[in-house]
Protein backbone atom coordinates (compact mmCIF):
# COMPACT_ATOMS: atom_id res chain seq x y z
CA UNK A 1 0.00 0.00 0.00
CA UNK A 2 1.65 3.64 -0.75
CA UNK A 3 1.94 5.71 1.96
CA UNK A 4 0.27 9.10 0.57
CA UNK A 5 -3.10 9.39 2.55
CA UNK A 6 -2.54 13.07 2.00
CA UNK A 7 -6.52 13.46 0.83
CA UNK A 8 -7.75 10.89 3.41
CA UNK A 9 -11.14 11.34 4.40
CA UNK A 10 -14.09 9.46 5.58
CA UNK A 11 -17.26 9.39 3.74
CA UNK A 12 -20.17 9.16 6.07
CA UNK A 13 -20.95 6.15 7.81
CA UNK A 14 -24.79 4.72 6.45
CA UNK A 15 -26.06 2.83 8.94
CA UNK A 16 -28.17 -0.19 7.97
CA UNK A 17 -31.25 -1.44 10.01
CA UNK A 18 -30.86 -2.62 13.44
CA UNK A 19 -33.42 -4.68 13.70
CA UNK A 20 -31.66 -8.14 14.65
CA UNK A 21 -34.15 -9.90 11.80
CA UNK A 22 -33.15 -8.33 8.56
CA UNK A 23 -28.96 -9.34 8.64
CA UNK A 24 -27.19 -9.10 5.28
CA UNK A 25 -25.44 -12.93 5.87
CA UNK A 26 -28.36 -14.67 7.55
CA UNK A 27 -25.43 -18.21 7.12
CA UNK A 28 -23.12 -16.40 8.91
CA UNK A 29 -22.23 -16.93 12.77
CA UNK A 30 -19.49 -14.61 12.93
CA UNK A 31 -19.34 -14.55 16.85
CA UNK A 32 -19.09 -18.87 16.68
CA UNK A 33 -16.12 -17.83 14.42
CA UNK A 34 -14.72 -14.81 16.91
CA UNK A 35 -14.06 -17.49 19.83
CA UNK A 36 -12.17 -19.77 17.20
CA UNK A 37 -10.00 -17.45 16.49
CA UNK A 38 -9.93 -16.13 19.78
CA UNK A 39 -8.08 -19.31 21.15
CA UNK A 40 -5.94 -19.25 17.79
CA UNK A 41 -4.97 -15.46 18.50
CA UNK A 42 -1.10 -17.13 19.29
CA UNK A 43 -1.22 -18.97 15.91
CA UNK A 44 -2.07 -15.94 13.77
CA UNK A 45 0.98 -14.02 15.56
CA UNK A 46 3.12 -16.84 15.33
CA UNK A 47 2.60 -17.09 11.73
CA UNK A 48 2.69 -13.58 11.04
CA UNK A 49 6.62 -13.56 13.02
CA UNK A 50 7.46 -16.31 10.34
CA UNK A 51 6.25 -14.39 7.45
CA UNK A 52 7.71 -11.03 9.21
CA UNK A 53 11.42 -13.55 9.21
CA UNK A 54 11.61 -14.21 5.54
CA UNK A 55 12.19 -10.56 3.91
CA UNK A 56 10.98 -9.97 0.59
CA UNK A 57 11.80 -7.10 -0.57
CA UNK A 58 10.34 -5.97 -4.11
CA UNK A 59 13.57 -6.09 -5.65
CA UNK A 60 14.79 -9.12 -4.30
CA UNK A 61 13.90 -11.81 -6.82
CA UNK A 62 15.47 -15.02 -4.61
CA UNK A 63 14.27 -13.42 -1.56
CA UNK A 64 10.59 -13.03 -2.59
CA UNK A 65 10.32 -16.37 -4.57
CA UNK A 66 11.30 -17.99 -0.67
CA UNK A 67 8.45 -16.08 1.07
CA UNK A 68 6.09 -17.40 -2.22
CA UNK A 69 7.72 -20.94 -1.85
CA UNK A 70 7.03 -21.51 1.95
CA UNK A 71 3.37 -19.65 1.26
CA UNK A 72 2.73 -22.33 -1.14
CA UNK A 73 3.55 -24.93 1.04
CA UNK A 74 1.24 -23.38 3.88
CA UNK A 75 -1.41 -22.90 1.43
CA UNK A 76 -1.24 -26.46 -0.18
CA UNK A 77 -1.57 -28.23 3.23
CA UNK A 78 -4.44 -26.33 3.43
CA UNK A 79 -5.92 -28.34 0.35
CA UNK A 80 -5.29 -25.58 -2.25
CA UNK A 81 -3.95 -26.02 -5.30
CA UNK A 82 -0.46 -23.74 -5.80
CA UNK A 83 0.92 -22.38 -8.92
CA UNK A 84 3.00 -19.76 -9.45
CA UNK A 85 3.15 -16.92 -12.66
CA UNK A 86 7.21 -16.53 -13.33
CA UNK A 87 8.16 -13.71 -13.39
CA UNK A 88 12.21 -13.34 -14.71
CA UNK A 89 13.24 -9.97 -12.97
CA UNK A 90 10.65 -9.85 -10.01
CA UNK A 91 9.64 -12.89 -7.44
CA UNK A 92 6.85 -15.06 -8.93
CA UNK A 93 3.32 -14.18 -8.33
CA UNK A 94 1.51 -16.95 -6.07
CA UNK A 95 -2.04 -18.26 -7.07
CA UNK A 96 -3.59 -20.71 -5.02
CA UNK A 97 -6.82 -22.21 -5.85
CA UNK A 98 -9.09 -23.62 -3.16
CA UNK A 99 -12.24 -25.66 -4.66
CA UNK A 100 -15.56 -25.28 -2.75
CA UNK A 101 -19.15 -26.81 -1.66
CA UNK A 102 -21.04 -24.57 -3.55
CA UNK A 103 -20.83 -24.32 -7.82
CA UNK A 104 -20.06 -20.54 -7.43
CA UNK A 105 -17.32 -18.27 -8.37
CA UNK A 106 -14.48 -17.69 -6.53
CA UNK A 107 -13.95 -15.19 -4.48
CA UNK A 108 -10.53 -13.93 -5.05
CA UNK A 109 -8.37 -12.56 -1.44
CA UNK A 110 -5.78 -10.33 -3.01
CA UNK A 111 -2.25 -9.16 -1.28
CA UNK A 112 1.41 -9.35 -2.02
CA UNK A 113 3.75 -10.72 -1.02
CA UNK A 114 6.55 -7.42 -1.55
CA UNK A 115 7.68 -4.92 1.12
CA UNK A 116 9.26 -1.59 0.86
CA UNK A 117 11.98 -2.93 3.40
CA UNK A 118 15.65 -3.43 2.01
CA UNK A 119 17.34 -7.00 2.55
CA UNK A 120 18.72 -7.07 6.38
CA UNK A 121 16.47 -4.40 7.92
CA UNK A 122 15.51 -6.98 10.48
CA UNK A 123 18.79 -6.49 11.87
CA UNK A 124 18.43 -2.85 12.62
CA UNK A 125 14.61 -3.50 13.03
CA UNK A 126 14.21 -7.21 14.24
CA UNK A 127 10.37 -8.49 14.93
CA UNK A 128 9.29 -8.44 18.16
CA UNK A 129 6.21 -8.15 19.90
CA UNK A 130 5.83 -5.52 22.81
CA UNK A 131 3.18 -3.24 23.87
CA UNK A 132 0.63 -5.72 22.59
CA UNK A 133 1.79 -5.25 19.38
CA UNK A 134 3.85 -7.64 16.35
CA UNK A 135 6.63 -5.02 15.45
CA UNK A 136 9.14 -5.40 12.52
CA UNK A 137 9.26 -4.50 8.74
CA UNK A 138 6.64 -5.08 6.49
CA UNK A 139 4.15 -6.99 9.81
CA UNK A 140 1.41 -4.27 8.79
CA UNK A 141 1.96 -3.89 5.56
CA UNK A 142 1.06 -6.80 4.54
CA UNK A 143 2.21 -9.56 6.26
CA UNK A 144 -0.51 -10.16 8.81
CA UNK A 145 -3.08 -9.77 6.02
CA UNK A 146 -1.48 -12.61 4.32
CA UNK A 147 -1.31 -14.62 7.88
CA UNK A 148 -5.71 -13.62 8.31
CA UNK A 149 -6.15 -15.23 4.67
CA UNK A 150 -4.51 -18.47 5.80
CA UNK A 151 -6.03 -19.29 9.09
CA UNK A 152 -9.51 -17.91 7.89
CA UNK A 153 -9.21 -20.95 5.44
CA UNK A 154 -7.97 -22.98 7.82
CA UNK A 155 -11.21 -22.50 10.47
CA UNK A 156 -13.66 -22.53 7.10
CA UNK A 157 -12.07 -25.97 6.50
CA UNK A 158 -12.73 -27.27 10.51
CA UNK A 159 -16.10 -25.99 10.13
CA UNK A 160 -17.09 -27.29 6.19
CA UNK A 161 -15.61 -31.20 6.86
CA UNK A 162 -12.14 -30.08 5.43
CA UNK A 163 -13.50 -27.75 2.70
CA UNK A 164 -14.11 -24.24 1.83
CA UNK A 165 -18.23 -22.84 1.64
CA UNK A 166 -17.12 -21.88 -1.76
CA UNK A 167 -14.16 -21.84 -3.95
CA UNK A 168 -11.86 -19.10 -3.22
CA UNK A 169 -8.83 -17.93 -4.79
CA UNK A 170 -5.84 -16.36 -2.95
CA UNK A 171 -3.84 -14.45 -5.57
CA UNK A 172 -0.33 -12.63 -4.41
CA UNK A 173 1.56 -10.63 -6.41
CA UNK A 174 5.09 -9.89 -5.73
CA UNK A 175 5.31 -6.28 -7.22
CA UNK A 176 2.66 -4.26 -5.69
CA UNK A 177 5.08 -2.02 -3.84
CA UNK A 178 6.80 -0.90 -6.68
CA UNK A 179 3.48 -0.63 -9.15
CA UNK A 180 2.39 -3.39 -10.27
CA UNK A 181 3.99 -3.58 -13.64
CA UNK A 182 4.66 -7.14 -13.87
CA UNK A 183 1.16 -8.09 -12.40
CA UNK A 184 -1.63 -5.64 -13.03
CA UNK A 185 -2.05 -7.96 -16.18
CA UNK A 186 -2.47 -11.36 -13.57
CA UNK A 187 -4.10 -9.49 -11.35
CA UNK A 188 -7.12 -8.38 -14.32
CA UNK A 189 -7.38 -11.67 -15.40
CA UNK A 190 -8.01 -13.95 -12.16
CA UNK A 191 -10.45 -10.73 -10.87
CA UNK A 192 -12.69 -11.27 -13.94
CA UNK A 193 -13.31 -15.03 -13.12
CA UNK A 194 -14.24 -14.01 -9.28
CA UNK A 195 -17.72 -13.09 -7.98
CA UNK A 196 -16.01 -10.12 -5.76
CA UNK A 197 -12.25 -9.32 -4.38
CA UNK A 198 -11.47 -8.94 -0.60
CA UNK A 199 -8.27 -7.00 -0.77
CA UNK A 200 -6.33 -8.22 2.30
CA UNK A 201 -3.99 -4.96 2.84
CA UNK A 202 -4.05 -2.78 5.96
CA UNK A 203 -7.06 -1.60 7.50
CA UNK A 204 -7.14 2.21 8.18
CA UNK A 205 -6.73 4.12 11.81
CA UNK A 206 -7.21 2.70 15.38
CA UNK A 207 -10.81 1.21 14.74
CA UNK A 208 -9.83 -0.49 11.46
CA UNK A 209 -12.06 0.95 8.65
CA UNK A 210 -12.42 -0.82 5.53
CA UNK A 211 -11.52 1.31 2.47
CA UNK A 212 -14.64 1.84 -0.05
CA UNK A 213 -12.65 4.14 -2.15
CA UNK A 214 -8.88 4.86 -3.13
CA UNK A 215 -8.05 7.61 -5.57
CA UNK A 216 -5.93 6.76 -9.18
CA UNK A 217 -2.28 7.78 -9.64
CA UNK A 218 -0.45 8.68 -12.44
CA UNK A 219 2.62 9.88 -13.04
CA UNK A 220 4.37 12.52 -15.73
CA UNK A 221 7.50 13.73 -16.84
CA UNK A 222 7.57 17.27 -17.51
CA UNK A 223 11.32 17.99 -19.73
CA UNK A 224 12.22 21.21 -20.92
CA UNK A 225 15.19 21.63 -23.74
CA UNK A 226 16.22 25.36 -24.33
CA UNK A 227 20.01 26.59 -25.26
CA UNK A 228 23.45 26.65 -23.20
CA UNK A 229 25.16 29.90 -23.27
CA UNK A 230 27.36 31.64 -21.09
CA UNK A 231 25.67 33.76 -18.49
CA UNK A 232 28.02 36.45 -18.67
CA UNK A 233 29.49 36.80 -22.38
CA UNK A 234 26.51 35.27 -24.79
CA UNK A 235 23.51 35.75 -22.03
CA UNK A 236 21.19 36.66 -24.91
CA UNK A 237 21.99 33.62 -26.81
CA UNK A 238 20.70 31.22 -24.35
CA UNK A 239 17.64 30.07 -23.66
CA UNK A 240 16.88 28.96 -20.12
CA UNK A 241 15.01 25.69 -19.80
CA UNK A 242 14.85 26.07 -15.61
CA UNK A 243 12.94 29.37 -16.70
CA UNK A 244 10.53 27.68 -18.96
CA UNK A 245 10.27 25.20 -16.88
CA UNK A 246 9.25 27.17 -13.58
CA UNK A 247 6.68 28.33 -15.64
CA UNK A 248 4.88 25.19 -16.60
CA UNK A 249 4.92 24.45 -13.10
CA UNK A 250 2.67 27.16 -12.47
CA UNK A 251 0.38 26.02 -15.13
CA UNK A 252 0.51 22.55 -13.41
CA UNK A 253 -0.08 23.95 -10.17
CA UNK A 254 -3.45 25.53 -10.61
CA UNK A 255 -4.63 22.18 -11.96
CA UNK A 256 -5.07 20.75 -8.79
CA UNK A 257 -9.04 20.35 -7.47
CA UNK A 258 -9.45 19.85 -3.99
CA UNK A 259 -12.85 19.70 -4.51
CA UNK A 260 -12.53 17.03 -6.76
CA UNK A 261 -10.22 15.12 -4.75
CA UNK A 262 -7.49 15.90 -7.95
CA UNK A 263 -4.21 16.91 -6.77
CA UNK A 264 -0.36 17.40 -9.01
CA UNK A 265 2.45 17.18 -6.94
CA UNK A 266 5.65 18.30 -8.19
CA UNK A 267 7.57 16.28 -6.20
CA UNK A 268 11.37 16.51 -7.85
CA UNK A 269 12.68 18.97 -10.34
CA UNK A 270 16.17 18.77 -11.55
CA UNK A 271 18.12 21.16 -13.97
CA UNK A 272 21.40 23.17 -15.36
CA UNK A 273 24.53 22.80 -14.71
CA UNK A 274 26.32 25.40 -13.06
CA UNK A 275 25.46 29.05 -12.01
CA UNK A 276 27.35 30.26 -15.02
CA UNK A 277 25.38 28.74 -17.40
CA UNK A 278 22.13 29.07 -18.82
CA UNK A 279 20.50 26.00 -18.72
CA UNK A 280 20.05 24.03 -21.43
CA UNK A 281 18.42 21.15 -19.56
CA UNK A 282 15.47 21.08 -16.81
CA UNK A 283 13.14 18.20 -16.11
CA UNK A 284 10.66 17.81 -13.18
CA UNK A 285 8.04 14.56 -12.08
CA UNK A 286 5.20 14.84 -10.77
CA UNK A 287 2.39 12.80 -9.19
CA UNK A 288 -0.88 12.86 -10.33
CA UNK A 289 -3.96 11.56 -7.79
CA UNK A 290 -7.85 11.62 -8.64
CA UNK A 291 -10.84 10.55 -7.18
CA UNK A 292 -12.68 9.67 -10.66
CA UNK A 293 -11.47 8.60 -13.64
CA UNK A 294 -12.97 11.15 -16.45
CA UNK A 295 -10.64 13.88 -14.19
CA UNK A 296 -7.95 11.44 -15.19
CA UNK A 297 -8.92 11.64 -19.35
CA UNK A 298 -9.16 15.37 -18.67
CA UNK A 299 -5.73 16.39 -17.09
CA UNK A 300 -4.06 13.85 -19.17
CA UNK A 301 -5.10 16.29 -21.95
CA UNK A 302 -4.27 19.28 -20.34
CA UNK A 303 -0.76 18.10 -19.54
CA UNK A 304 -0.31 17.15 -23.22
CA UNK A 305 -1.26 20.14 -23.93
CA UNK A 306 0.79 22.26 -22.15
CA UNK A 307 1.62 25.35 -24.64
CA UNK A 308 5.62 26.38 -24.55
CA UNK A 309 5.85 30.27 -22.90
CA UNK A 310 9.13 30.44 -24.51
CA UNK A 311 8.79 29.03 -28.25
CA UNK A 312 12.50 28.63 -28.75
CA UNK A 313 12.44 25.66 -26.31
CA UNK A 314 11.37 22.25 -26.54
CA UNK A 315 8.36 20.60 -24.06
CA UNK A 316 7.88 17.08 -23.97
CA UNK A 317 5.48 15.35 -21.37
CA UNK A 318 5.75 11.80 -21.10
CA UNK A 319 3.88 9.50 -18.63
CA UNK A 320 0.47 8.78 -17.82
CA UNK A 321 -2.16 7.21 -15.48
CA UNK A 322 -0.85 3.71 -13.76
CA UNK A 323 -3.66 3.12 -11.25
CA UNK A 324 -7.77 3.72 -12.07
CA UNK A 325 -9.20 4.83 -9.01
CA UNK A 326 -11.10 2.55 -6.96
CA UNK A 327 -14.84 4.33 -6.87
CA UNK A 328 -17.20 3.96 -4.40
CA UNK A 329 -19.65 2.47 -6.58
CA UNK A 330 -22.68 0.55 -5.70
CA UNK A 331 -21.08 -2.66 -6.09
CA UNK A 332 -18.53 -1.79 -3.54
CA UNK A 333 -20.91 -0.39 -1.05
CA UNK A 334 -22.67 -3.40 -1.26
CA UNK A 335 -19.79 -5.67 -0.15
CA UNK A 336 -19.09 -2.84 2.12
CA UNK A 337 -22.94 -3.40 3.68
CA UNK A 338 -22.44 -7.19 4.14
CA UNK A 339 -18.87 -6.75 6.07
CA UNK A 340 -20.69 -4.12 8.15
CA UNK A 341 -23.93 -6.72 9.02
CA UNK A 342 -20.76 -9.25 9.64
CA UNK A 343 -19.02 -7.00 12.03
CA UNK A 344 -22.20 -5.74 14.05
CA UNK A 345 -22.70 -9.35 14.52
CA UNK A 346 -19.57 -9.02 16.36
CA UNK A 347 -20.35 -6.65 18.07
CA UNK A 348 -18.36 -3.77 16.54
CA UNK A 349 -19.14 -0.99 13.92
CA UNK A 350 -17.73 -1.09 10.97
CA UNK A 351 -16.47 2.41 9.21
CA UNK A 352 -15.67 2.80 5.68
CA UNK A 353 -13.13 5.48 4.45
CA UNK A 354 -11.88 7.15 1.37
CA UNK A 355 -7.82 7.43 0.58
CA UNK A 356 -5.73 8.64 -1.46
CA UNK A 357 -3.34 5.92 -1.79
CA UNK A 358 -4.05 3.06 -4.32
CA UNK A 359 -3.46 -0.90 -4.01
CA UNK A 360 -4.45 -3.42 -6.65
CA UNK A 361 -7.79 -3.34 -5.65
CA UNK A 362 -7.68 -0.49 -8.19
CA UNK A 363 -7.54 -2.75 -10.74
CA UNK A 364 -10.09 -4.93 -9.78
CA UNK A 365 -12.75 -2.44 -8.89
CA UNK A 366 -12.26 -0.51 -12.14
CA UNK A 367 -13.27 -3.45 -13.94
CA UNK A 368 -16.60 -3.47 -12.21
CA UNK A 369 -15.98 -6.35 -9.69
CA UNK A 370 -17.26 -5.92 -6.42
CA UNK A 371 -14.07 -4.98 -4.20
CA UNK A 372 -13.83 -4.31 -0.90
CA UNK A 373 -10.28 -2.68 0.79
CA UNK A 374 -8.08 -2.67 3.91
CA UNK A 375 -9.51 -6.08 5.52
CA UNK A 376 -5.94 -6.82 7.11
CA UNK A 377 -5.17 -5.96 10.29
CA UNK A 378 -5.02 -2.69 12.94
CA UNK A 379 -1.65 -1.13 13.41
CA UNK A 380 0.62 1.88 12.27
CA UNK A 381 3.31 2.73 10.67
CA UNK A 382 3.27 1.14 6.97
CA UNK A 383 6.62 1.33 5.80
CA UNK A 384 8.10 3.39 8.63
CA UNK A 385 10.44 2.24 11.63
CA UNK A 386 7.06 1.71 13.90
CA UNK A 387 5.36 -0.72 11.44
CA UNK A 388 3.19 -2.42 13.43
CA UNK A 389 -0.04 -4.67 14.46
CA UNK A 390 -2.72 -4.68 17.14
CA UNK A 391 -2.50 -8.36 18.13
CA UNK A 392 -5.54 -8.56 20.25
CA UNK A 393 -7.75 -7.26 17.46
CA UNK A 394 -6.08 -10.02 14.39
CA UNK A 395 -9.12 -12.65 16.20
CA UNK A 396 -11.31 -9.78 14.87
CA UNK A 397 -9.84 -9.40 11.66
CA UNK A 398 -9.95 -12.75 10.95
CA UNK A 399 -13.19 -13.88 11.80
CA UNK A 400 -14.50 -10.83 9.53
CA UNK A 401 -12.61 -12.32 6.60
CA UNK A 402 -13.80 -15.81 7.13
CA UNK A 403 -17.17 -14.91 7.62
CA UNK A 404 -17.15 -12.60 4.73
CA UNK A 405 -16.41 -15.30 2.66
CA UNK A 406 -19.06 -17.30 3.94
CA UNK A 407 -21.43 -15.38 3.31
CA UNK A 408 -20.34 -14.14 0.02
ZN1 LIG B 1 0.40 -3.12 0.83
Amino acid sequence: MPKKKSAKQKTPYRKAPRTPSAPACPTVDGLSMLHVFESKQAEIVETIRQLVEIESPSDNKPAVDRLGAMLAGRFEKLGGHAMFHRVPDFGDHLQVDFAGKRDVKPVLLLGHLDTVYPAGTLSTMPCRIAEGKLWGPGAFDMKSGIALMLHAIEALRARHEDTLPRPVTVLLVSDEEVGSDRSRRITESVARRCEAVLVVEPALGSKGAVKTARKGVGEYTIKVTGKAAHSGLDFEKGESAIVELAQQIQEIAKLTDLKRGLTLNVGTVQGGTRTNVVPAEACAMLDLRIAHMKDGKEIDRKLRGLRRFNRRCRLEVSGGINRPPMERTPAVAGLYEKAAAVARQLGWKLEEAAVGGGSDGNFTAALGIPTLDGLGAIGEGAHAANESVVISQLPRRAALLAALIEGL
